[in-house]
């Protein structure tokens, strides 16, 4: 072999070796062309056959008191003018027909109005100090007609059961459970909460207007709230309403015959 057939084989290997870099580099290329446009086409086909709610998330959920028909929520003051966070249910002044709520969901279950959802898990959190350091619990939430009513009948029978008339039992029952219609828990602003120790209800007695909440059924209160005390029972009104009424020692009831007086 020559000196000048070596040469030309060197040339050749070099020129191939170049082509075939080039070679690979375009397909490589295109390979990345061709997927680009096919994940643009499958995010694509995703948008258009998924349901509109799958790619938002859940909605809150929306619940009709007394199975009336589903209705987005009086996020304004309600029709009759009342601020929502003030409304006034007890024996004397049942929860008004039609009301509706938006509902969340708390860990562990329970349901609260959407609007007290963040104050309350605000307090719960900083009640912590009072409660061994554990997150107080909510053993009861938003309920509906339908379960208060089974609330009270279970009362009812109870008393019943150990001799008391029809009437007498009725009686009995309505100073522990609400009658049906006339409990703010069916509002989804009240919660029943259970703490690891006792020391967390007077942690909240003094702390919970901080977050909006108050103490709504004191024992010195029971012949204006119509209700025994209930050291569990938190109501939510809102921060200045309920630093308002903390500090002068008000119920609701005191407080919404005050605020009528005044716009009066
Ligand atoms: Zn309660």
């Amino acid at each position: 072999m020559t000196e000048k057939t070596m040469g030309r084989r060197r040339r050749y290997r070099q020129r191939h070796k170049r082509n075939m870099t080039a070679a690979l580099v375009t397909v490589a290329f295109i390979l990345a062309a061709v997927m680009l446009i096919a994940i643009v086409a499958c995010l694509d086909y995703v948008n258009r056959i998924m349901p509109e709610e799958m790619l938002r998330g859940p909605e809150p959920m929306e619940v009709g008191r007394d199975r009336a028909p589903v209705n987005t929520a009086p996020q304004e003051p309600y029709e009759d003018g009342t601020e929502w966070n003030l409304r006034l249910v007890n024996r004397w002044n049942p929860v008004p027909e039609g009301y509706t709520i938006r509902l969340k969901e708390l860990a562990g279950g329970e349901k609260v109005d959407e609007r007290v959802y963040a104050p309350l898990t605000e307090m719960l959190e900083a009640a912590r100090e009072g409660n061994l350091d554990e997150l107080p619990r909510v053993i009861s939430g938003y309920r509906t007609q339908e379960v208060q009513q089974g609330l009270y009948d279970d009362e009812v029978n109870k008393y019943k059961s150990q001799g008391y008339s029809e009437e007498e039992a009725r009686a009995e029952a309505g100073r522990w459970v609400a009658l049906p219609g006339t409990s703010e828990h069916q509002l989804g602003l009240a919660v029943d909460l259970e703490g690891a120790t006792y020391d967390v209800f007077l942690w909240l007695q003094e702390n919970s207007y901080k977050y909006g909440f108050i103490f709504r059924y004191p024992g010195s209160k029971t012949d204006i709230t119509g209700t025994v005390e209930e050291v569990w029972h938190y109501r939510y009104v809102g921060v200045q309403a309920a630093t308002e009424m903390y500090e002068q020692g008000l119920c609701l009831e005191e407080y919404v015959e005050l605020k009528a007086g005044a716009e009066a």
